[in-house]
C-alpha cells in the first residue's frame, strides 16, 4: 500500500452534501463554504530525519515549514490569512528558537499571514540500539488558512482535453541540492551548488501567481513531490492524459550544467521545487503570460492535456518518448 492508497482507503470519506466542506481530502487544500468566499485550509508536517537533516539552519526551517503550506494555498489560488503552528521540540534552545522565528515570521509578514494559535510539546527521548537515550525527531506541523472568491475555485480536477500545461519558475534545482549532498553528482561548481542549496532551503511559494491565475487556470497543483508525480494527481482527478515536451521544461543554468540524465531526473521527478503546475485553455495564453508578468514569476508552457487513454508521455526534441518513471514521492514506497 503506497501513501496515496493509504489515504484513499482509510481517510477519504463521503463529504455530506450541503455541508460546509465543499472540497475534502484529495486536493492541495480543503475548501470550506463560507457564503461569498471559500476558506482554503491545508496542513503540512516536517519531520527531522525525513524532511530535513538535524544540522539545518533553523531560520530556513522556519521559512520552509510555512512556505510549503503557502504553496498549497497558492495552488488553490487562495490568499493566505492565518496559520497555526504545532511544535514538538527536544529542548527549549533560545538561540535556535530565535532563528526559527526569524525565518518563519519574515515569510508570514511578507504574506500578511498571522499566527493564530498552535501547540507546543517536548519530544520524548528514545532508547534503543545506541548507548544512551537520544532525542526523538523534531517535528513541525503547520495548518494554514486562506480565502478566495467562491467563483474562483481551482482544484486538481478541472483540466480539460486541449488545455495547455504550464509551470512557473524553474524545476529540478532542489533535487539537485540533494544530489550534491548525497554525492550522486560530482564536479559541480560551487556557485551552482549554492544556487541548488538556496532553492532547497528557501523555497518561494508562488502566492501572487496563484491569485493572479484565478479564473484563468482550469486546474492547479504545487510541485512538491516532482513534476510527473504531481501532474499524475491532476490527470487522475481530471480524468485526462498529458504530453510534456522535455525541451520546454524550464531549467536553471546551474541545472543545465549537469549531465542530461541528472537534469531529467531532477526536473521530472525531483521534489521540493514548490513551483505551480497548472492548466489553462489555449485561448488564455496572453492572460497566463500577463499573470506571470504581474507576479514577476516566469511561466512556461511545457505541454498539453490529451485524452485519458494516451496516459502521460514525455517527448524529446525528435518527438521520441523518454522512458521515465513517473511516480510521485511516496513515503511508504519500498
Ligand atoms: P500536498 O502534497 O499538496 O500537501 P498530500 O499529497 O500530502 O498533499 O496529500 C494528498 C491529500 O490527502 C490532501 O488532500 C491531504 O489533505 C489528504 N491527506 C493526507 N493525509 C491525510 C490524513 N491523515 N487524513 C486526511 N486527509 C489526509
Ligand atoms: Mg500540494
Amino acid at each position: 500500500m503506497n501513501e496515496f492508497e493509504l489515504i484513499d482507503r482509510f481517510f477519504t470519506r463521503m463529504v455530506p452534501a450541503g455541508g460546509i466542506v465543499r472540497q475534502g481530502v484529495g486536493d492541495d487544500c480543503a475548501l470550506l463554504d463560507c457564503g461569498e468566499r471559500l476558506l482554503a485550509m491545508t496542513t503540512d508536517m516536517l519531520l527531522e530525519g525525513r524532511h530535513f537533516l538535524p544540522d539545518i539552519d533553523p531560520a530556513s526551517l522556519g521559512h520552509k515549514a510555512l512556505a510549503v503550506n503557502l504553496s498549497d494555498l497558492a495552488a488553490a489560488g487562495a490568499t493566505p490569512r492565518a496559520f497555526q503552528l504545532a511544535l514538538a521540540l527536544p529542548r527549549a534552545d533560545e538561540a535556535w528558537l530565535e532563528a526559527f522565528c526569524r525565518g518563519l515570521f519574515a515569510l508570514a509578514d511578507e504574506h500578511g499571514c498571522v499566527l493564530a494559535g498552535g501547540d507546543t510539546t517536548r519530544v520524548p527521548q528514545l532508547t534503543g540500539a545506541q548507548p544512551g537515550p537520544v532525542d526523538g525527531p523534531l517535528t513541525i506541523c503547520i495548518t494554514a488558512l486562506g480565502d478566495l472568491p467562491r467563483l474562483a475555485v481551482r482544484t486538481r480536477g478541472g483540466a480539460r482535453i486541449g488545455d495547455d500545461l504550464w509551470v512557473s519558475g524553474m524545476l529540478g534545482d532542489a533535487r539537485a541540492a540533494l544530489a550534491c549532498r548525497r554525492g550522486e553528482v560530482s564536479g559541480v561548481a560551487a556557485e551552482h551548488s549554492a544556487i541548488f542549496a538556496k532553492r532547497m532551503d528557501w523555497p518561494q511559494p508562488r502566492v501572487a501567481l496563484g491569485v493572479a491565475l484565478r479564473g484563468i487556470a482550469t486546474a492547479g497543483i504545487d510541485v512538491s513531490d516532482g513534476l510527473l508525480g504531481d501532474l499524475g494527481h491532476i490527470l487522475k482527478r481530471s480524468r485526462v492524459g498529458a504530453v510534456i515536451e522535455w525541451e520546454q521544461v524550464p531549467r536553471s543554468a546551474a541545472l543545465r550544467s549537469l549531465p542530461i540524465e541528472q537534469q531529467q531526473r531532477c526536473a521530472l521527478t525531483g521534489g521540493d521545487d514548490y513551483e505551480l503546475l497548472f492548466t489553462a485553455a489555449s485561448d488564455q495564453r496572453a492572460a497566463v503570460e500577463a499573470a506571470g508578468a504581474a507576479s514577476a514569476v516566469p511561466v512556461t508552457r511545457i505541454g498539453r492535456i490529451v485524452g485519458v487513454g494516451d496516459g502521460l508521455r514525455v517527448l524529446d526534441a525528435n518527438a521520441a518518448e523518454l522512458p521515465t518513471p513517473w511516480h510521485a514521492f511516496d513515503h511508504f514506497a519500498g
